[in-house]
Order: structure tokens, then sequence, then C-alpha cells
């Protein structure tokens, strides 16, 4: 901020010296004396005390020290108001006020001189360009075309200028630039430059896109599958007696799919919704199991998977909404059975948990199949996200289960984490706050 209120002092004592007043202003002040000089000495000549020479003299030396002390004291005069102009400039910027909140910004905050080197730049800017860029040149900093080339229309007198640009490195971020006009000192003309970070909206906005895409594709499957087959049974099997019965079974089960579907998404949109009312309910976590276990059990026994379920009586209660808690539960249980049947087994487990100083029930879903790699794991929860599609589809998965899990342990106040080897099973762990 210095370079630039001193830059700014610097002009205006620039501006006072080309305002210095010539002999007609210097006269002009010295007006008074000259004139009062001037009558005395006709008055003495005329009287007879002085001779006309001497009067002359006595006149000229007169009005010469009033010029001298009117050329001096319109010098001081400058100066002062020089010193005043310069101290205004730093007033507006005392104790660093300006400088402290302008650091404080998240935007990027770049001010660039009429001659194309930055005069300043905030925080921000200097974990954007380094430390010392300010006195070098823009160009040397800044290397996007679009910027560089507004900077010069900003300066030849256009008006503002907005746009986006995209920065890769170290990760790809995206901004919204401003470019305008600023006036830092008469003789000044400067450009300042706003960048706004907008890498966040540009991903939900992704997000959004990739969403609805998603969507559309997953229910376009079943209902180009329905329509084809009601197509057939209009025509060509019109009669085929067997055929029919087959075909209404296909179509019955994608009419199925596509149900789940939309009530997963509809379920996804109300827990959303309500993502930041935390739950004020109290529940029995061990009451809630029981009620899961006692649904899945007949797709377990189906699959020949033993559930297998132990929670210590004294659990305490946590805060939760029954409903959402319950649908947690279930989707972990399922995916298990349905993924890891080949284990044979499920483990549901519970644990009073501490972390952070603070208490949680823990929650254990175990299973002993064949695992998740790796590299999948962080990725579970977002919509859509299957390891493996086939066999998500086969097993009448939609691909947003744990995203909607995911959803309400975040309203919840709660974790979860996976641990999972390949071969040997895997474990989903949910930690819910206790009631208070
Ligand atoms: P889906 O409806 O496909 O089951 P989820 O969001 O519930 O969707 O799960 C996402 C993916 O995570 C599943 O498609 C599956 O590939 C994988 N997955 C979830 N649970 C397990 C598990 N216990 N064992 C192996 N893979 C699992």
């Amino acid at each position: 901020m210095d370079t630039q209120l001193n830059n700014q002092a610097d002009g205006q004592q620039n501006d006072d010296k080309r305002q210095a007043p010539g002999l007609a202003g210097l006269l002009s002040r010295a007006r008074t004396i000259v004139l009062l000089a001037l009558a005395v000495f006709v008055l003495t000549d005329l009287i007879g005390l002085t001779s006309l020479f001497w009067s002359i003299v006595g006149w000229l030396a007169v009005s010469a020290s009033a010029l001298y002390m009117a050329y001096e004291s319109d010098l001081r005069e400058r100066r002062a108001v020089a010193r005043t102009q310069a101290r205004g400039v730093r007033a507006q910027d005392e104790a660093g006020i300006g400088t402290a909140l302008l650091n404080q910004l998240p935007d990027v905050i770049v001010l660039v001189d009429g001659r194309g080197r930055i005069l300043f730049q905030n925080l921000a800017a200097a974990a954007f360009t380094g430390q010392s860029a300010v006195g070098k040149l823009l160009g040397s900093t800044f290397r996007e075309p679009s910027l560089l080339q507004a900077v010069e229309q900003v300066r030849a007198g256009e008006s503002v200028q907005a746009f986006e640009i995209v920065r890769s490195l170290p990760v790809e971020r995206h901004f919204r630039v401003l470019a305008t006009p600023a006036e830092t000192a008469p003789a000044v003309p400067a450009v300042l430059l706003v960048l706004h970070d907008i890498t966040d909206a540009k991903r939900i906005e992704q997000m959004r896109v990739d969403f609805v895409a998603n969507a559309s594709h997953e229910l376009k499957t079943p209902l180009a599958s329905v329509s084809g087959f009601i197509e057939t049974l209009q025509g060509p099997a019109r009669d085929d007696e067997e055929a029919r019965e087959r075909f209404l079974g296909i179509m019955a089960e994608q009419t199925h799919r596509m149900k789940r579907l939309i009530a997963d998404l509809l379920s996804l949109s109300r827990i959303e919704l309500r993502e930041h009312q935390p739950p004020k309910g109290s529940i029995d976590m061990k009451l809630l199991v029981k009620e899961v276990v006692a649904a899945v059990t007949p797709i377990a026994e189906r699959d020949g998977v033993e559930l297998f379920v132990e929670l210590p009586d004294d659990l305490p209660k946590v805060r939760g909404d029954w409903d959402e808690l319950h649908q947690v539960v279930q989707n972990l249980v399922d995916n298990a059975v349905k993924y890891g049947r080949s284990g044979k087994k499920v483990e549901i487990t519970g644990a009073l948990h501490s972390e952070n100083e603070r208490a949680y029930v823990a929650l254990f879903v175990r299973d002993f199949g064949p695992g998740i790699a790796r590299q999948h794991i962080p990725r579970l929860t977002e919509r859509f996200y299957r390891v493996d599609a086939v066999a998500s589809r086969e097993r009448g998965g939609t691909g947003l289960g744990l995203a909607i899990v995911k959803h309400i342990l975040n309203r919840h106040g709660g974790e979860m984490v996976v641990e999972s080897e390949l071969g040997q099973g895997t474990k989903f762990t949910i930690m819910l706050p206790l009631y208070k």
C-alpha cells in the first residue's frame, strides 16, 4: 500500500509545482504593497522629501521585496497544501485499516498503474502472484491473455470488463474477473482487478448437470425396455400367450426398478432440504436394529446369509429421526447381504465410543464378501457411484443408497467410516452423537 500512497503524494506535489504562479501572479499578490509604495514615493517626491531618482530606487526596492515575500509565502503555502494532501491520502488508510480489510477478503485484488505495473495487491493476491509482485509488470505474474487484454482495454478508456478465467496449477480453479478503471490520483489512471473464486459454484453446477444426466439415464433404460415390450405385445406377440406372460414379468420388474429409483431420488431431495435442521428425537438403536433385522431376515434367508446381531443392553440413546436412521441401517444391512452374500454371514454390533472428547454410539455392519478395492472407497457416497454397475442393477441397486446414508448422517452430526480388504469383506461403521 505504501508504494501506492507515495506515488499518489508525489503526483500531487508534481501537480502543485506545475501550478506555481508566474510574475503576473506574484504581482497580483504583492499589488497592495507595490501600489502603496508608489503612492508614498510619489508623495515624498512631490513634497520634496526625496529626489525623483531616490523615489524610483526606493519604490523599486520596496516592490522587489514585496514580490520576493509574495513568492516565499506562495512557496510555503504550496508546500503546506502538498503536505496536507499527502497526509489526507495517508489518512484514508490510517493505521492500515483499508489494507487490513482488503487483506481479509478472499477475493484477489490487484491495482495496476498506468504503466502496467502492480501498485498494490492484497494477501489473497500475494498467495496468487507471489509476495513481491508489487512494482512488477502485471504480465510477469498473470499469463492469462484475456486478463491482460482486459486491463489494456480499460487503460485505453473502455468501461468495466467482466469475464472468467481458469487456472490449472496447482489445482484447477475458476475465477470471475472484473477489471474496472480506478482513479487513484488525478494523474495516475489505474486499473482495479478483482478475481472472485467460483470453483465451488462451478463444481456444484457440474454436479447438478451430472446428476440430471445420470438420473435421466437410469430412468431411460427401464422405460425403453417397457415401451419396447408394449410394442411387441401390441404387434408380433399379440397372440403369443407364453411370450405375453414372460414380457409382462420383465415389465413389472422394470417398473419396479423405476419406482425404486424415483423413491430414492425423492428421499434424497427431502433429506437435503432438512439437512441443516438437526433431528430432535431420542432413538434406541438396539430397538431400531431389531426392526431392520426383522425386515431383512427373509431376504438374507433366501440368499443363505446368516444375520448375527449383538448390541449392549445399556447402549445410550442417540439424537435422531427414527425413519431416517432406519433407512441408514437398512441400507447398510441390505448392501452387506446383497454384495457380501458369498461370505454367508453379516455381523451387526454396537458399542459406546468416544472421540475428540465426544461420546457416540458406534454401529458396525460387517460382511465377509468380496470387499471393495481401496480406490473406490472415497467415492462410495457419490450419487450413482457403483463399484460394479451390472452387479448393482442385477440386485436392484439404484446407486443412491450410500449417498442417502451420507446426507442423513450429516443431518445427525454423525460420521461413517468404511474399512475393506479384498477377499476378506467390508466393515461399515457409523457413529451417532448421544441424546443429551
Ligand atoms: P446401490 O444401490 O448400487 O447398492 P449404494 O450407494 O448403496 O448403491 O452402494 C454403492 C456401491 O457400493 C454399490 O453399487 C456397490 O458396488 C458398493 N458396495 C456397497 N456396499 C458394499 C458391500 N458391503 N460390499 C461390497 N460392495 C459394496
